[in-house]
């Protein structure tokens, strides 16, 4: 075995020390077993959460009508959730109640792909009644009984399907096509924020325009915000590489495929529930590119847009434009670095010593003449030094 199970092997210990059962099971599992880097260890038991409770000091309720509890232990958090059956499902997405049970199969039936459904003990060693461990050699990704049934269940399992097409690399069995393709309308059901994270996922992925594709076939994009009616941009969008794109960079380049005012960006974005700041970022990274598409970076616009801007923005240009972007971003960078100063904080002179030089109220010429100063900051007529600006800006009047 290896970290980070390691370090959590003693919770396993102290579950059982008290009479219970408990695995690590889920994602770190299968990634283990895929030698990939593994993201949150999750723990399975038999206890119930109040007796999880019990055992640990430090807990945190976060979903405890569902059985997971957090528990902090060495500096680290672990979610914690009781061996569970999920009753009659409801309106394709929860589950009407969710019963706590003491037998782990039972709980590894409920999980949803096979590769998902694998539990190892404190040992290493591994349970794997549904043949997780061959779907993960043969790369397939299969559902924990029949793909209709489990889909319509819970819609979102269509969306965590394709995702993992797009980080593992993994195929889908012709019958998970299938049941996509006639349930793919039930995904309406779902909350978009459930759909947004397991769509930046997909993104994120290195298979993703594979994943892409299938999307398509099965015309999930039909049941996606804003993607309904853009089968053919999506499908120029997944001609890119992308390669080291951030999550931002992605989702700018797709709505650059669409063609859209910064309106319609907003909404889009606001309709995929998007973060206001992320929304800021993708839209002037979208701005800067539209100008970029004409025209060379000026110094001032470098300095206008600020590095993390220029980056994306170069990105984005070169993959558009089928350049590798490694270089133009390098060469962008030392012209960067060369602006004596690189965004409007670091000017020297404030409004308030301008009022006291030119003994002037406040007003528009404040602005105005703030924005002279920076001008001729970045075009070296005038070194950022206060004396210096006050200096400069005498003379100016004199003419
Ligand atoms: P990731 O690496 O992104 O965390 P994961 O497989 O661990 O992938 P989680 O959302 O963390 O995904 O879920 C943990 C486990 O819970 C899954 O591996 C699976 O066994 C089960 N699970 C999660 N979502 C569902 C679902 N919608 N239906 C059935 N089982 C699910
Ligand atoms: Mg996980």
């Amino acid at each position: 075995m290896r970290e980070p199970f390691l370090s959590a092997i003693p919770i396993l210990k102290k579950l059982e020390d008290a009479g219970y059962e408990a695995y690590f099971v889920g994602g770190s599992v299968r990634d283990y077993l895929l030698h990939k880097p593994i993201n949150d260890v999750d723990i399975a038991t038999s206890a119930l959460p109040e007796e999880v409770k019990d055992i640990f000091p430090k807990t945190v309720d976060i979903g405890i009508e569902h059985g997971t509890i957090l528990i902090l232990f060495g500096k680290k958090s672990y979610e914690i959730t009781t061996f569970r059956t999920e009753g009659d499902y409801q309106d394709y997405r929860r589950p009407r109640e969710v019963s706590f049970i003491r037998s782990l199969p039972e709980d590894l039936k409920r999980r949803d792909f096979t590769m998902n459904a694998i539990a190892m003990d404190k040992t290493g060693q591994l349970i794997d009644p549904y043949n997780g461990q061959q779907a993960i050699q043969n790369k397939i990704i299969k559902t924990v009984g029949n793909p209709k049934d489990r889909f319509g269940e819970d819609a979102l399992r269509m969306m965590r399907a394709v995702r993992f097409v797009s980080q593992l690399s993994f195929r889908i069995t012709e019958q998970t096509l299938a049941a996509l393709k006639e349930l793919a309308p039930l995904l309406n059901k779902i909350a978009v924020e459930r759909k947004t994270a397991e769509f930046e996922k997909l993104l994120m992925g290195e298979n993703w325009r594979e994943a892409l594709a299938i999307m398509l076939d099965a015309n999930i994009n039909m049941f996606l915000p804003g993607l309904k009616d853009r089968r053919q941009q999506l499908e120029k969008f997944s001609s890119y590489q992308c390669e080291d794109f951030t999550k931002i960079e992605m989702w700018s380049l797709l709505i650059n495929s669409f063609q859209l005012s910064a309106k319609e960006i907003e909404d889009f974005l606001r309709a995929w529930r998007l973060p206001v700041k992320e929304i800021k970022e993708v839209k002037s990274i979208i701005a800067s590119l539209k100008k970029r598409l004409h025209e060379e970076w000026t110094l001032y616009d470098m300095y206008k847009a600020g590095w993390a801007v220029i980056e994306s923005v170069e990105k984005l240009y070169c993959e558009i434009k089928g350049i590798a972007a490694i270089q133009k971003v390098q060469q962008l960078r030392i012209k960067f670095d060369s602006l004596p100063i690189k965004n409007s904080k670091e000017i020297v002179v404030t409004g308030n010593d301008l009022m006291d030089w030119f003994s002037r109220e406040p007003g528009s010429w404040l602005k105005e003449m703030l924005s002279k100063i920076e001008q001729a900051i970045l075009a070296r007529q005038v070194k950022n030094d206060k004396q210096k600006i006050k200096e400069w800006l005498m003379a100016c009047s004199q003419n």
